[in-house]
């Protein structure tokens, strides 16, 4: 039989690799930046467009290429940066593997300028799918220019698999991020769509964070300082006050490299033992030094993990460390047996005199007005206070009211099919007919049996068709706020605060001001605790961030399932009887009551049949 073996031509194999280097636009401007930084860059601008889907360029001041370097550094294994394997132990440099450039121009259309110092002028090079389609001499400043323009143009399928603008753009700004901490030393400036999203001059690590992360984070910084021998730890956690139901802000650099590690996040999460609340976490951005030869980082491109050789040192010296820092700066309880520390003045009170509690009027409020008056034109303010159980069916307990009337029209498909589902038997109903189990679980009873409704799903099935409802009638009910409610928040958070104001507004919210950083509120839904509200906002902003493709996104039907989620009753509440009845009316009350809005089960049921087969 004849031979079959060909070696691949070279921009096939250019193909593949980049399927491993490129998997979305943040994976080139990761390439990009940290090619820049090798080239001993000051400064470094990134410009997105389209969430990089069209264009992503980095401009940077380093140190250039010769007219045949340029040429060379698309080939694949071309790079300046290691020579022999040995090399591979002292990296000091992010590449080394000369893979990144050639992997780029195999998917998209690349324009590189460059130029050495000592050059009067530099180069031009175009490159499409691997082809060079021109190479000229031009002017052009010191350092380099790179655009990737229409990403993964020769690859449909890459291309449609790209996530929604907002999720691609966060993966590019997390990419920046990380290598912008990485590096307070060189200056960076980020533009997207061309507006200026990020400005960072060069700095010490602690304002290079609040650039980044925005000035309120400032106060919440504790410094971490560790000098030994195998080990040197800079910069710092945040108060546990302030941790958060996401993981976003939680930063390690080895060696100015980004990387994950579940077991020193760990150290991190054990040293803030007993100092959070359940389900937050603490941020922090912690610089670790050891010696390059005594770790692996994982040569595959885009993996961001590490191995050290003594880890259990690693372990025990950060934990050590950071519970230093929290225990310096009062923040973690000290033990001390001989004094009842619950007796002590609580430092930030010391020295400072007794003040008279003040009170403050709302002259407005009429007592005998059933509703105050409207600020705006949606927004009904009711000043009934809110107790605690009965917000979690909000809209269901006041049927007969306007915005009730003004629904009326809609037509629950389940009134028909459900309506009969319960025991007609009055005398059933009057003794016991719900009953929780393990504080998770409303048993029923129903004609044909009996019904086991979730209690934790089945509640946002209810929140989630209220709040849909109140945001396509626009009648949702406001509670005003005593106090206006300031809330801080990062630039790109603001964005999409932006992004879904009317809708929030919808459900109730009302915003005094949305500023650069920060948001003051006056009013939220009235099913929403004051004391939620900066929850409930941080985890939409991540589920928003974490959606499906554009295809499927609704803003409104995300926001409702987000403030869904964080607003239904947990597992491991218990329920009073009466919470429990409400709650089964007012899931049968619904157009979709057996899904959870994430499509999961709600209730199941179980015939007397059936329970008869299990007793044969
Ligand atoms: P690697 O970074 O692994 O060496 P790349 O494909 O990313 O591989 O780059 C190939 C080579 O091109 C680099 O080794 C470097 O010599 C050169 N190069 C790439 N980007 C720049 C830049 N911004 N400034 C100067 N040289 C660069
Ligand atoms: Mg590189």
């Amino acid at each position: 039989m004849a031979d079959i073996i060909q070696l691949l031509p070279d921009h096939v194999a250019n193909q593949i690799a980049a399927g491993e280097v490129v998997q979305r636009p943040a994976s080139v401007v990761k390439e990009l930046i940290e090619n820049a930084i090798d080239a001993s860059a000051t400064t470094i601008k990134l410009i997105i467009k389209d969430a990089g889907k069209t264009l992503i360029q980095v401009i940077d001041d380093g140190k250039g290429m010769s007219t045949t370097d340029a040429r060379l550094s698309f080939e694949r294994h071309a790079t300046s940066k290691i020579r022999t394997a040995d090399d591979l132990f002292q990296l000091h440099t992010k590449g080394f593997r000369g893979e990144a450039l050639a992997s780029i121009a195999a998917i998209a259309h690349v324009e590189l300028k460059t130029k050495q110092e000592q050059d009067d002028v530099g180069n031009t090079i175009i490159i499409e799918g691997s082809k060079v389609a021109s190479q000229d001499v031009t002017v052009t400043p010191k350092g380099t220019s790179i655009s990737v323009k229409n990403l993964f143009f020769n690859i449909p399928a890459r291309r449609n698999f790209l996530k929604s603008n907002t999720v691609e753009l966060r993966h590019i700004i997390d990419e920046f991020h990380r290598v912008a901490l990485a590096h307070p030393n060189i200056s960076f400036a980020m533009y997207n769509n061309g507006s200026e999203t990020f400005n960072l001059p060069v700095s010490n690590y602690r304002q290079r964070i609040v650039n980044i992360f925005g000035n309120k984070t400032n106060e919440k910084l504790v410094p971490v300082e560790e000098d030994t021998e195998v080990l040197k730890i800079s910069g710092f956690v945040g108060k546990p006050e302030y941790a958060k139901k996401t993981r976003g802000e939680q930063y390690f650099f080895v060696n100015n490299r980004f990387i994950k590690s579940a077991y020193l996040n760990h150290a991190i999460a054990s040293a803030f033992d007993g100092l959070l609340k359940n389900g937050t976490h603490p941020s922090y951005f912690l610089n670790l030094e050891v010696d390059p030869q005594t770790i692996d980082i994982n040569i595959h491109p885009t993996k961001t993990e590490v191995k050290f050789d003594d880890e259990h040192t690693l372990y025990a010296l950060l934990r050590s460390a950071v519970k230093h820092s929290l225990g310096q700066f009062n923040i973690a309880p000290v033990l001390d047996f001989e004094r009842d520390s619950n007796l002590d003045t609580p430092y930030s009170y010391n020295k400072t005199k007794t003040s008279t509690p003040t009170i403050e009027v709302d002259k407005s409020f009429n007592p005998f007005q059933e509703e105050a008056p409207s600020k705006t034109k949606r927004t009904n303010y009711k000043k009934e206070p809110v107790g605690s159980w009965e917000n979690l069916y909000v809209g269901l307990e006041s049927k007969g009211t306007k915005t009730q009337q003004d629904f009326s029209e809609v037509h629950f498909e389940s009134e028909e099919s459900t309506g009969n589902m319960f025991s007609d038997d009055k005398q059933v109903d009057k003794i016991q007919t719900t009953y929780q189990l393990h504080n998770k679980y409303i048993v029923s009873t129903i004609k044909s049996g009996m019904l086991v409704i979730d209690q934790h799903r089945a509640h946002q099935r209810i929140l989630y068709e209220d709040f849909l409802k109140n945001m396509t009638i626009k009648e949702a009910v406001s509670q005003q706020l005593l106090f206006p409610l300031q809330l801080h928040f990062s630039v790109q958070d603001i964005a999409i605060i932006n992004q879904l104001k009317d809708d929030l507004e919808h459900t109730g919210f009302i915003f005094s001001s949305v500023n650069k950083e920060s948001v003051e509120i006056i009013g939220v839904p009235i099913s929403v605790p004051e004391s939620e509200v900066s929850i409930i906002l941080e985890q939409l902003i991540s589920d928003v961030e974490n959606e499906v493709p554009d295809t499927h996104f609704s803003a409104t039907d995300l926001l409702a399932k987000s403030m869904a989620k964080s607003l239904a009753i947990k597992t491991g509440q218990s329920l009073q009887k009466d919470e429990q009845e409400h709650l089964v009316n007012s899931l049968f009350a619904c157009k979709e009551p057996n899904v959870s809005p994430t499509n999961r089960t709600t209730f199941i049921t179980m015939s007397v049949d059936e329970l008869d087969k299990k007793f044969i």
